[in-house]
C-alpha cells in the first residue's frame, strides 16, 4: 500500500513536469535549426530551464527531434553534455526542457578574449575530449561541433549542446553519408558526401582548437560547397609561431585529410603529448579549475517581457509515441 502511494505521488509529480501550463516563459535565449530556445520557469518549484520549442510542422523533422531527445536523456550521464530535464509535447508543439546553462558559449569567450592561451585551450580541450568520447562510446556522432554549440556553465565548465544533427547507432564499422554541419568546421568526407564516422567530429574538434588558439579558422568558410571542398582538400592551414609545438602537432593530427589517419579514430587522443600534464580522472570528476569565469546575468535580474508559447493548432493530431520523459533528478 505504501509502495502504491509512493508511486502515485511520483506519477503525479512527473505529470506536473509534462504540462505546458506549469511553465512561464521569461526571455528568448537563441534560435536553433528546429526552433527557438526560451528561458522559462517551472512555476511549481520556481526552477529555471531553457525550453526548446519546436512546432510540429514538417514530419521529416520528427526523426531528428527524437534523436535529439534521446541524446539529451543519455547526456545526464556525462557532466560535459547539456541534458534534458524533461521532454514532452502538446497537440502542436514538441518541447525540450533543457538544463539552463547560463555562462554563454565558447564563441562568446573567443569573441571577448581573442586568442586563448595554451593553458586556457588545454582546459577547454580536456573537458571537450571527455564529452566527445562519451558521445562516441555511445554510438553518437555530433556532426555540428563548433564554438557556438559549446555552452559554458556559470563556473566556466563546458557543456556540449545542440544535438539536433546527431547520428546514432555509430558503432564498429558503421558509417554515415550526407552533408551536415557548418561551413568552416566540416570534415572533407562530409563535404564530399563520402562515408564518414566519428572522425568527422575529431576534424571539427581540430578546427575548434585552431580557432581558440588563433582567433581564426584554418579553412575559409566562404563560397559555395565546391569552393569549400577546394579549400579543405587542397590547402594546409597556416600555423602561427605563437602556437606551442605540442598544440600545433595535435591540431595537425586532427586535421588529417584522410579519416583513417586522424587522431581520435587512429589512436587515443588522451595520449597526445599536449595532454601530458592532464590527470584525466580529475577532468572526468569536473575538478579542474576553469581558467575563465563567465560573466552571466543573475536569474532575478531579467527584464521579464511577456512571451507566450505559439498558439495551439486544434486540427493537429500527430503525436510522438513514447516521447514523455522527466530526468529523475528533477523529481527529488
Ligand atoms: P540550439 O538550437 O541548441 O543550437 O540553441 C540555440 C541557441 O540557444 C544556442 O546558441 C544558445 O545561445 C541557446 N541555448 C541553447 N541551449 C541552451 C541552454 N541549455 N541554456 C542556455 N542557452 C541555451
Amino acid at each position: 500500500m505504501a509502495e502504491e502511494k509512493r508511486r502515485f505521488r511520483e506519477d503525479a509529480k512527473t505529470s506536473e513536469y509534462l504540462d505546458i501550463e506549469n511553465y512561464s516563459l521569461i526571455k528568448e535565449l537563441g534560435e536553433g535549426n528546429f526552433g527557438k530556445v526560451v528561458l522559462a520557469s517551472f512555476k511549481i518549484k520556481n526552477q529555471l530551464t531553457a525550453i526548446k520549442i519546436i512546432e510540429k510542422q514538417r514530419e521529416e523533422d520528427f526523426e531528428y527531434v527524437r534523436r535529439e531527445a534521446s541524446v539529451l536523456q543519455i547526456a545526464s550521464r556525462c557532466p560535459f553534455l547539456c541534458r534534458a530535464m524533461a521532454t514532452f509535447q502538446t497537440k502542436s508543439l514538441i518541447l525540450l526542457a533543457l538544463e539552463y546553462v547560463n555562462g554563454g558559449t565558447l564563441e562568446n569567450i573567443i569573441e571577448d578574449r581573442g586568442r586563448l592561451s595554451n593553458k586556457q585551450v588545454l582546459f577547454y580541450a580536456s573537458e571537450l575530449v571527455v564529452g566527445i568520447q562519451f558521445l562516441h562510446e555511445n554510438g553518437i556522432v555530433h556532426r555540428d561541433l563548433k564554438p557556438e554549440n559549446i555552452l559554458v556553465d556559470e563556473q566556466g565548465h563546458v557543456k556540449i549542446g545542440d544535438f539536433g544533427l546527431v547520428c546514432t547507432g555509430m558503432y564498429g564499422a558503421n558509417t554515415q553519408c550526407g552533408y551536415y554541419g557548418t561551413p568552416g568546421y566540416t570534415a572533407p568526407q562530409v563535404l564530399l558526401e563520402e562515408p564518414y564516422d566519428a572522425g568527422a567530429d575529431w576534424w571539427s574538434f581540430g578546427v575548434i582548437l585552431y580557432e581558440m588558439a588563433t582567433n581564426r579558422l584554418p579553412f575559409s568558410p566562404k563560397g559555395n560547397l565546391r569552393q569549400q571542398v577546394e579549400s579543405v582538400i587542397n590547402r594546409e592551414p597556416e600555423y602561427p609561431d605563437s602556437l606551442s609545438t605540442k598544440l600545433r602537432d595535435l591540431i595537425k593530427q586532427l586535421l588529417k585529410k584522410k579519416a583513417n589517419q586522424r587522431l581520435g579514430v587512429n589512436g587515443n587522443i588522451r595520449d597526445h603529448p599536449f595532454f601530458s600534464t592532464v590527470d584525466w580522472s580529475n577532468v572526468e570528476k569536473r575538478t579542474l579549475k576553469p581558467p575563465i569565469k563567465p560573466s552571466h546575468e543573475s536569474a532575478t535580474g531579467f527584464n521579464r517581457k511577456y512571451i507566450s508559447f505559439p498558439k495551439e493548432d486544434p486540427s493537429e493530431t500527430r503525436m510522438l509515441k513514447g516521447f514523455d520523459y522527466v530526468d529523475p533528478s528533477w523529481l527529488e
